[in-house]
């Protein structure tokens, strides 16, 4: 997109306000909003901002940091009049800052490109729960279950309300329904390119808290909000393509899934517990990963069977493509593409042979027979995870270490932040030990 384009698209509109988003080390979508009259200074990348109030930024002795918006995000929404650009943070002396999780997702695909790949497609499916505020309780806001309608389902005209936002800023939204929990939904849109997919996840997440806000709701994406009930996790569908199309078919193979997409599926389970510590990032997320829930519990594919962190769906030709069941939305959506996306070009590089398929139910399988057949399950607690993130070189590489250093840390402070609280059940259980 070009700076007259732009120019046009704020006149033609009466554009009053311009939004200038970015994204912390956590996840957090932050952002500066300016009036309109700046937006001169806004497309020649002079806006500075200070870079050490940002969590995993920069220190306070080199504070300065730059917002350059990325043109090709543009977005206007024409009922509101404000435009919006999706940022990369800069050095003030023009040099990329590596701390930029957007930054860091970037480095990722420019890698699938040097690997020969023209395209990483990616699908999210980010759940969420929304909740009625009574006094300090929060209660889910219907009683409906998966696919319910109204009067159970009571979220039908909010759900739609989200839509026709999303719309508005571009997303093509393909389904929306209520999920399996009581007080829980889903909004689908298309697949798109990786670092466009990233970039929608935060918008998304945006919108619907802020129309859960207005009308006197909480949304939240928090992985297990209620104990015994279904969890929210946001899978990604996920492809390569190359000259030839869609690099993970091949419609000789038995199962039409060609050598490529093997590699691929081999390479994010072999580092599906190190980047649980990114696609799983909260001490929540693990109580997500159990037994029960349809989220995944253990590291294996399989094409039906959705208790493996990977399941293929049945679509084949340009549609062929695998789903990576344990993210959750909590993870930053940059950092959780970039790890998935490396961890399978790694696979890829090394021509790793992913074990055989799963189609049982492996929840009903016992530990013992799991384990003689070498299946392997994801970390059971933040700390399991970290624990994996800290030995592994794989992923100082693909975070670089600046996002490393300080994500590590992140989770270490939440982790021990967690473990020194005395809860609920401990008081139950142990008060007459
Ligand atoms: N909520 C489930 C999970 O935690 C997914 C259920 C579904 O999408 N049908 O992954
Ligand atoms: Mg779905
Ligand atoms: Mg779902
Ligand atoms: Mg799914």
């Amino acid at each position: 997109m070009k700076k007259e384009t732009i120019l046009n698209s704020v006149e033609e509109h009466g554009l009053e306000f311009v939004q200038l988003f970015f994204t912390d080390v956590e996840g957090v979508f932050k952002h500066l909003e300016l009036p309109i009259t700046q937006i001169e200074k806004v497309l020649n990348n002079e806006i500075m901002f200070d870079g050490s109030s940002i969590n995993g930024f920069t220190k306070i002795e080199a504070s300065d940091m730059m917002l350059f918006p990325d043109y090709s995000t543009w977005k206007v929404d024409t009922d509101e009049k404000v435009g919006l650009f999706i940022c990369d943070v800069y050095y003030p002396d023009g040099t990329p800052f590596e701390g930029d999780p957007r930054n860091v997702l970037r480095r990722a695909i420019d890698h699938a490109t040097e690997q020969g790949f023209s395209s990483f497609n990616v699908g999210p499916e980010p759940e969420f729960f929304l909740f009625n505020k009574e006094g300090n309780n929060l209660v889910p806001n219907d009683n409906g279950g998966y696919f319910d309608v109204a009067p159970l389902d009571k979220t039908v005209a909010i759900r739609r309300e989200i839509t026709k936002s999303l719309q508005r800023l571009g997303l093509e939204v393909e389904a929306l329904h209520h999920e399996v929990a009581i007080g829980q939904h889903e909004i689908d849109w298309k697949y798109a390119p990786g670092l466009q997919t990233a970039d929608n996840i935060q918008l998304f997440k945006y919108t619907v808290r802020k129309i859960a806000e207005n009308h006197g709701l909480v949304a939240t994406f928090m992985p297990k909000p209620i104990f015994g009930e279904n969890g929210s996790g946001m899978h990604c569908h996920m492809s390569l393509g190359n000259d030839n199309g869609n690099a993970f078919y091949d419609e000789n193979d038995a199962i039409g899934l060609s050598e490529t997409a093997r590699q691929f599926i081999a390479g994010v389970l072999t580092h599906a517990r190190a980047n649980a510590s990114v696609t799983n990032p909260t001490v929540n997320s693990y109580k997500r990963l159990v037994p029960g829930y349809e989220a995944p519990v253990y590291v294996a594919w399989s094409r039906s069977n959705r208790t493996c962190t990977i399941r293929i769906p049945a679509a084949r030709g340009a549609g062929t493509r695998i789903e990576v069941r344990n993210p959750d939305p909590s993870a930053n959506p940059y950092l959780a593409l970039a790890v998935l996306l490396s961890a399978g070009l790694d696979g890829i590089k090394r021509q790793l042979t992913p074990p055989t398929e799963r189609a049982e139910n492996l929840y009903l399988m016992d530990d013992v027979t799991r384990k003689a057949q070498g299946i392997d399950t994801l970390p059971g607690s933040l700390q399991e995870a970290y624990s994996e993130l800290e030995n592994s070189e794989f992923l100082q590489q693909v975070l670089g270490k600046h996002v490393y250093y300080s994500f590590l840390q992140n989770k270490k402070d939440e982790w021990d932040a967690y473990r020194l609280r005395v809860s609920e059940w401990e008081k139950e259980t142990y008060l007459n030990c």
